[in-house]
């Protein structure tokens, strides 16, 4: 049996650069008052289809989609900000705090076509901000991201930014990008001239060479924008370069679905050369009204677990395995009982001890020692059990004390929370 296309397993071995990031991204998010949200990987369709939008690729062909046995329509979520919003409403978060700053990480389902760094079941963190309209918020999104980047090592980061207007000055905008589409219709890919109907915004996303030069000179959403949204792309702008963030404003950058207003980003680092994102977000203000809640300004980002540490695995050297505290050597069935025993009571006192059952011999056992980087050896054989006194050896310096059976948790506990 083997793993589906696009799904994989992440094995011991590779997970410790999964928690050198998660845990670095929690502290980042505590520190600026995040709280951890957990939400289901099963929704239903509707959910999805009404935010993410149903023309985006998301929706039209990416989705894990079925039918319960009772005839629901179910997805496997394809993104965190459409369920968040939801038990934002569901739960009425509103209603207690005006502010809400949530983070999340876990797997999202897509179905796209699988290569390297791109799978069908990938890991995001996600978070989002609920009920804060001010561009200081998109700047301290963009910020954070920024930094736990730069902590986590990453190289030739820097931030490609958008603002995608409003209700209100968006279909201003829309029907000059139309215009000029219209007159470059014959240029356009069979995917863009669809699009051009019912998603206009996305033929300025579009990767295909040939429509890229038909876009050259295509009106941009910036000199499109309201004096509203104008001056909050201002501030981003301004705040993020005294922040020394680096940043260009990338009129193309649309993000692939429906539900973005004002600021959009994607995180881009050259630390393995060509560019490649890493993050993306953006602010959704219209969404949480959408989905029947109240009217909430909104934004968030997701970052690219999955990505992000193949990057590192290339920077960075796994960290080590931090090694057990002890390994106990039991020569014996007697001295198996009594090393069962200890380890449970060691383990319950927050040593990290390890024994074996398989009833090798010393030498093997010392070899399991050093391979599980032990820092000392108890040993525990016959005549150690007949002097009613276990040898500790302290694997680095070689030195051995003999320790009385009646006192062994307190000793080994004192010996090894002293070094
Ligand atoms: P999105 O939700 O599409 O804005 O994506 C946010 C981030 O998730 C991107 O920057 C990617 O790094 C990552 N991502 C999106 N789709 C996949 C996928 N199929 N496999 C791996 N990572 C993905």
């Amino acid at each position: 049996m083997q793993t589906i296309r696009g799904f994989r397993d992440i094995l011991p071995e590779q997970i410790r650069l999964w928690q050198k990031v998660e845990n670095l991204a929690v502290e980042l998010f505590n520190a600026y008052g995040y709280q951890e949200i957990r939400i289901p990987i099963l929704e239903k369709t509707g959910l999805f289809a009404r935010s993410i939008g149903e023309t985006t690729d998301i929706v039209e062909k990416e989705m894990y989609t079925f039918d319960d046995r009772n005839g629901d329509k179910l997805t496997l979520r394809p993104e965190a900000t459409a369920s968040i919003c939801r038990a934002y409403i569901q739960h009425k978060l509103y209603a207690t705090e005006p502010v809400r700053k949530f983070y999340m990480t876990g797997p999202m389902f897509r179905r796209e076509r699988p290569q390297k760094g791109r799978y069908r079941q990938f890991y995001q963190i996600d978070a989002e901000v609920f009920g804060v309209d001010s561009a200081y918020v998109d700047c301290e999104l963009i910020f954070l991201l920024h930094q736990l980047f730069k902590r986590l090592g990453l190289t030739g980061l820097t931030a490609q930014i958008n603002s995608l207007g409003c209700p209100e000055c968006r279909p201003k905008f829309t029907r000059a990008l139309l215009d000029f589409l219209e007159e470059r219709k014959q240029d356009l890919c069979e995917i863009c001239t669809r699009r051009m109907t019912r998603n206009p915004l996305r033929v300025l996303d579009c990767k295909i060479q040939t429509c890229q030069a038909a876009l050259i000179g295509a009106p941009a959403t910036v000199d499109h924008l309201c004096p509203a949204c104008e001056d909050h792309f201002n501030i981003v702008k301004t705040t993020l370069e005294k922040q020394g963030v680096d940043f260009s404003v990338n009129n193309s950058l649309v993000r692939g679905l429906d539900y973005y207003t004002r600021t959009a980003w994607e995180i881009q680092t050259t630390s393995l050369g060509a560019q490649s994102a890493v993050a993306g977000g953006g602010r959704y203000d219209g969404l949480v009204k959408q989905l029947g809640g109240p009217d909430t300004p909104a934004i968030g980002f997701a970052i690219g677990f999955d990505r992000l540490v193949e990057i590192m695995e290339q920077l960075t050297p796994m960290p080590a395995d931090p090694g057990a505290d002890l390994f106990i050597v039991a020569l014996g069935d007697a001295a198996m009982e009594t090393a069962y025993h200890l380890s449970c009571d060691l383990n319950q006192a927050g040593i990290k001890t390890d024994t074996d059952f398989r009833g090798k011999s010393l030498k093997a056992l010392m070899k399991r020692a050093d391979k599980l980087n032990a820092r000392y050896v108890l040993i525990a054989g016959q005549t150690e059990l007949n002097d009613n006194a276990l040898i500790l050896r302290n694997m680095k310096t070689k030195e051995q004390v003999s320790i009385s059976m009646d006192r062994l948790v307190p000793e080994i506990e004192a010996v090894l929370k002293h070094k």
